[in-house]
């Protein structure tokens, strides 16, 4: 598309999205009476208008029936967590039975890894990328000790190339045949965090089942962001939060991802609660646990219904938004932002922002990292003081991202515009 960098071109192009609708169905925070420019949907969503009722229905349902909710709510509180499969699986591309919506994002990484990181003596390594998010960092170190492993010796990092700011796929592939043999794990975050790269997860889940390690996927900034085929790639499995795209509220219930040929495997060595257990014979409360033979199997407690009802309202508007078109905005959002920004260099004598997010569609998703090459805390702060909200990561990285569901193409007309003022 042929994008131009006028108030009018922006405008023309909201009024052509078959999504602005959704916009009004948020709360946008405001900023000296307007509308802040909110990019910051990738480290917190916005709150849907919807979420207070869905949450009062529950509150509701609680005062009125007290432990009989857990049979005679609206929603029963015993089946709550039930509803999300069916909601995510789109969104994950998985199957129903392969997602399921519990605990927290690096809960459900070490929940994972108690099954699929089970490491011998010979093959006991870790692949994952370099200056991965500090969560998962120590989510790995203590795994790796755990099991009786030094972390230096037992995680290598995949790191970009000297002067280049993501991974390339051959060097990513290159680090998995080299260590293959000692490898148990190949972990990558979906889409880098920081530069906002996706990663090319079908051929990293080949190539690592190709020397026998597990693939895995930290999804905290591909879930509701990109297209995923996390069933088709054949992913052993994938852990997300619903706080980031996910519009779920902060700390909200996090979710994962198992494939059916473990799931399965109800013989899977795993971490094991009652929420896992078969469920016709659950409340027989009998010793020795059987799980149940989906991803529900790795649960452990019951459902926390509140943080649920948030994440329900959030998903219906997924659903009702369709995620295809979705992403298909998303694409244009972000194209429009590049084309913003490669105006503003080009219109500089001296150039102040180096885009470290990769061009290619396939390549990123709505997020993009300005490494500002000068002034980038002064601009950080003129950003936030002219009322946009854009997020700062050290040294000298401005993460913006434009979501589809409630951001604008105005919205990123405004950005550039505020950006061409300050500088
Ligand atoms: C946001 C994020 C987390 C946060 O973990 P929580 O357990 O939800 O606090 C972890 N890993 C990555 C890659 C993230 O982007």
């Amino acid at each position: 598309m042929q994008y131009e960098n006028t108030l009018e071109f922006a405008r023309q192009l909201d009024a052509q999205d078959p999504l602005r609708a959704f916009r009004e169905r948020f709360f946008i925070p405001r900023h000296n009476g307007q509308d802040t420019v909110y990019f910051t949907g990738n480290s917190l969503g916005l709150q849907p208008k919807a979420t207070r009722d869905y949450i009062g229905q529950e509150l509701d349902d609680w005062a009125s029936l007290g432990v009989e909710g857990h049979f005679q709510a609206r929603n029963p509180w015993l089946h709550y967590h039930e509803q999300f499969p069916a909601l995510l699986a789109p969104l994950l591309g998985a199957k129903p039975e392969e997602v399921v919506a519990m605990n927290q994002l690096t809960v459900n990484l070490h929940l994972l890894m108690a099954t699929f990181y089970r490491p011998t003596k010979g093959r006991y390594k870790i692949l994952c990328e370099a200056k991965a998010f500090p969560s998962d960092q120590y989510a790995l170190e203590s795994q790796a000790r755990l099991h009786g492993f030094d972390p230096a010796d037992a995680i290598v990092e995949v790191h970009p190339r000297p002067g280049e700011h993501y991974l390339r796929e051959d060097d990513i592939l290159e680090a998995i045949n080299q260590h293959g043999a000692q490898l148990a794990l190949v972990l990558f975050g979906g889409v880098n965090y920081y530069s906002g790269q996706v990663l090319p997860m079908k051929v990293i889940t080949d190539v690592a089942h190709n020397v026998g390690a597990y693939a895995g996927f930290d999804l905290a900034h591909a879930a509701g962001n990109v297209a995923l085929k996390l069933h088709e790639w054949d992913v052993d499995f994938a852990c997300w939060c619903s706080y980031k795209y996910l519009n779920s509220g902060p700390g909200s219930v996090a979710g994962a991802f198992i494939h059916e040929r473990h799931c399965r495997n109800t013989e899977l060595p795993r971490m094991a609660g009652w929420w896992g257990y078969e469920k016709e014979t659950r409340f027989q409360m009998k010793p020795l646990f059987k799980a149940i033979p989906s991803a529900e199997g790795w649960q452990l407690s019951n459902a926390p219904v509140l943080s649920m009802a948030a994440h329900h309202a959030a998903l219906d508007l997924f659903a009702e938004a369709g995620f295809e078109s979705l992403c298909a905005k998303s694409r244009q959002l972000t194209g429009y932002l590049f084309h913003v920004l490669d105006a503003i260099n080009a219109a500089q004598e001296v150039r102040v922002i180096e885009v470290i997010t990769p061009r290619e569609e396939d390549a990123r998703g709505c997020q993009v990292s300005m490494l500002m090459l000068q002034k980038g805390r002064d601009v950080f702060r003129a950003l936030t003081d002219r009322g946009v909200v854009a997020d700062w990561r050290e040294p000298n990285v401005i993460r913006v991202a434009p979501v589809p569901l409630y951001n604008s193409f105005e919205d990123v007309w405004r950005f550039g515009e505020i950006i061409r003022e300050i500088l």
